[in-house]
């Protein structure tokens, strides 16, 4: 499994429709400061559900929309679409290649689709879960984050390796019942 294609359209600073492929190992993203490299990243984190604007840069959730420049009139709506190869089949879908797209109007609240198919967050979720990729799981290392994980206490780096290994969910819903 891996992250084959994403498409940005007018989301954060890309108004026009942008197109992403990428190729199974290491892939980077250079630019010049400003240029929308962290706005990738973001569109990434949206698209599989993320629901904090905050983790998302932004004041509230609508600041994903492009909000215009002096040339570009701000747009009504953004759209990120991201396809997943599924040829090995670690995502619990008959489908050798997923595609999420999540939609969000200004006018509020987001739609999200699975291969075409309208969908809830919850399904996004269900499907991502356990993948290694998505919501809980610490595999989007913000910029600044890492200086953060090198300067951690012992306990919270545990934390952190525990999310990755996705074993930080176990653990919660454990001392959940004991407090019961
Ligand atoms: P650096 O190298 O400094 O980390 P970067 O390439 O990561 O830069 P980003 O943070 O991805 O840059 O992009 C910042 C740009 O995106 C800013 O110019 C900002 O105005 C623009 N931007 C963010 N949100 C929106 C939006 N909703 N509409 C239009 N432009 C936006
Ligand atoms: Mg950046």
């Amino acid at each position: 499994m891996y992250l084959k294609r994403l498409t940005l359209r007018g989301f954060k600073s890309f108004a026009s429709a942008t197109t992403m492929v990428f190729e199974p190992g290491i892939t980077c993203v250079v630019g010049p400061n400003g240029s929308g490299k962290s706005n990738v990243v973001d569109a990434l984190s949206w698209v599989m559900g993320e629901q904090g604007a905050k983790t998302l840069r932004g004041g509230k959730m609508e600041d994903v929309i492009f909000a215009g420049t002096t040339k570009r009139a701000p747009l009504g709506r953004a759209e990120v679409e991201l396809t997943i190869d599924n040829s090995d089949g670690a995502l619990p879908i008959e489908y050798s290649e997923v595609t999420i797209t999540r939609t969000m109007f200004r006018s509020g609240g987001s739609e999200y689709q699975i291969n075409g198919a309208q969908a809830r967050l919850l399904d996004v979720q269900e499907l991502l879960s356990d993948s290694g990729i998505g919501r809980e799981m610490h595999v989007i290392v913000g910029q600044g984050q890492l200086d953060a994980i090198l300067q951690a206490t012992p306990e919270s780096r545990r934390g952190f390796i525990e999310e990755a290994a996705g074993v930080l969910k176990h653990r919660k819903r454990k001392e959940k019942a004991l407090r019961k």
